[in-house]
């Protein structure tokens, strides 16, 4: 749940209002997805849930707990322990194996699932001792969805995960991470400007300048495999 959080980066000169007053609670089990053009918002959105940088103001609560009063080594482990993290870019270990960088982040806490049955749910059974150079695009964006679920995390934050993929690679890494949240019940945030995968959503967040300006429910979602763009 979100109230009234704002981020303001301060340049010196000017202050820029990355986000203005967000309001939103976002249920359980449900897959929800920020839309929004370039700059208004989004990864500044995932950033603040994902205690990788912190609001102004206003408060943020995940599963109980107060993520905006945490200092730095609680926040570590909020970090840690509660989320996994999806980025566009993939941000793999390139010294690492596929297997060794989902690994990597399985011992980094106390009840992670096990690495190869996780890679083996991503599609990748038959890469998992491959480096990310050995790796396609798709290939590497499903190493990193494993990688964020390895830790069982109860919160998915998903950065244009498709971004950087063709169509069909996109859709088999958002199938995995639409059973992430629906099948294993984790709380699911994807952000992307692409309007078509809002089709799949349960919730679909529209921001604008910083602001959140819409918040619809869809009565029927579609499933990734029939999303056309
Ligand atoms: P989006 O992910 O929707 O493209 P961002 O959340 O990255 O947008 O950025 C929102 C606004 O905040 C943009 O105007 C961007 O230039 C600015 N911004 C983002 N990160 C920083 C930063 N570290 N310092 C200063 N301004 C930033
Ligand atoms: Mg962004």
């Amino acid at each position: 749940r979100l109230l009234g959080v704002t981020k303001t980066y301060d340049m010196g000169q000017v202050q820029v209002h990355a986000l203005r007053d967000a309001n939103l609670a976002i249920p359980v089990g449900k897959l929800l997805v920020i839309l929004g053009p370039s700059g208004s918002g989004k990864t500044t959105l995932l950033n603040l849930l994902g205690g990788i940088d912190r609001a102004t103001s206003g408060q943020i609560f995940i599963d109980g707990l107060e993520v905006t009063n945490l200092g730095e080594p609680d926040l570590v482990k909020y970090r840690r322990n509660k989320v996994g993290f999806v980025f566009q870019f993939f941000n793999l270990i390139p010294s690492l194996t596929a297997r060794e960088n989902v690994e990597l982040a399985a011992e980094l806490v106390p009840d992670p699932l096990n690495p190869v049955v996780v890679l083996e749910k991503v599609g990748l059974g038959d890469r998992i001792d491959h480096f990310p150079s050995e790796l396609s695009g798709g290939e590497q964006q499903r190493v990193a969805v494993a990688r964020a679920l390895v830790k069982n995390p109860p919160l998915v934050l998903c950065d244009e995960p498709t971004g950087e993929l063709d169509y069909a690679t996109g859709i088999s890494v958002l199938e995995v991470i639409s059973k992430a949240c629906h099948v294993d019940r984790r709380v699911v945030l994807l952000v992307t400007h692409n309007a078509v995968i809002a089709e799949m959503a349960d919730i679909v967040v529209r921001l604008s300048g910083g602001r959140i300006v819409s918040f619809v429910e869809n009565p029927r979602p579609k499933p990734a495999r029939e999303l056309v763009w």
